[in-house]
């Protein structure tokens, strides 16, 4: 039998979660398609296994500590061990709407409840799933740790007041979740390095999805590419790095 590396992509039912499942699968190995709606991670995983893949629906809210115990004992019953986390799940809190239309997200009026609701999700929800699911990383040869960051996570990018993020419309919520999401990349990477796992966060790019009203300009699998190199990195590649398709990001 072929040993097929094990993967789990959260929110992995749609948008670029799906994409970077997709793109695992075709690379020959087991995907654990991450959803918090059981229905909709079947269908995602079912449509993977149509084309060629091996793949299955795991149910994990990220935000849900016994669906994350749950779907950490269920990796560990079937497959002993995981290969490879992509921390892809994520909420703007805005809806569906551009980004430039998200005003909930202005400092000065911004809604404290949207906030702790963007970083359960985006942030202490990363933390959840990666503590669960360390004991079954740690029994890969190379494991492989990735989250779906964003451009506007970056303090540099951000802060720089002739570059083009320094025209978003400003973020209380969404943009801090990101740039918090990178400075635990770092302090993971930092923890792991000693056990050969590496960790990294990469920038999709604005990416055609609902979380954006489809006003994205790049597809789900241009989006996914960048995570999947960060996924499949040998033993020498980098950790503690934050990329984007074109290169290395600054923090
Ligand atoms: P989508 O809204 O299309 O997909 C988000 C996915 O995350 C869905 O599967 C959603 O599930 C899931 N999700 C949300 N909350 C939870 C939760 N509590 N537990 C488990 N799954 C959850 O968004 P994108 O594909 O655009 O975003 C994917 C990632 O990429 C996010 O982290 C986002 O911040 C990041 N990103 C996206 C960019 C873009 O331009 N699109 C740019 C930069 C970063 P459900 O279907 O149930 O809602």
């Amino acid at each position: 039998t072929t040993q097929r590396k094990v993967a789990l992509v959260t929110g992995a039912n749609k948008g670029i979660g799906r994409a970077i499942a997709e793109q695992l699968a075709a690379l020959g190995m087991t995907v654990l398609v991450g959803a918090r709606d059981p229905r909709r991670g079947e269908e995602a995983a079912a449509a993977v296994r149509a084309a060629g893949g091996d793949a299955h629906a795991l149910a994990l809210d990220v935000t849900a500590p016994a669906t994350v115990r749950e779907a950490a004992r269920l990796v560990e019953e079937r497959f002993g061990h995981l290969d490879v986390l992509v921390n892809n799940a994520g909420i703007t809190g805005s809806g569906q709407v551009a980004p430039q239309d998200a005003v909930d997200q202005i400092p000065s009026s911004v809604d404290l409840d949207m906030v702790r609701a963007v970083f359960e999700t985006n942030v202490f929800g990363v933390i959840a799933v990666i503590n669960a699911m360390l004991p079954l990383l740690r029994r890969s040869p190379a494991a492989r740790i990735v989250n779906v960051s964003s451009h506007a996570g970056s303090l540099t990018l951000t802060s720089d007041p002739d570059g083009p993020f320094a025209a978003l419309l400003p973020s209380a919520a969404y943009t801090p979740s990101k740039a918090t999401l990178n400075a635990l990349t770092v302090q993971y990477a930092n923890e792991l390095r000693k056990d050969g796992i590496l960790v990294n966060a990469a920038a999709p790019g604005f990416v055609n999805t609902e979380s954006n009203n489809h006003t994205g300009h790049l597809t789900p699998a241009q989006g996914a590419a960048v995570v999947v190199r960060l996924a499949t990195l040998g033993a020498d590649g980098p950790t503690a790095g934050f990329f984007s398709e074109d290169g290395p990001l600054p923090w």
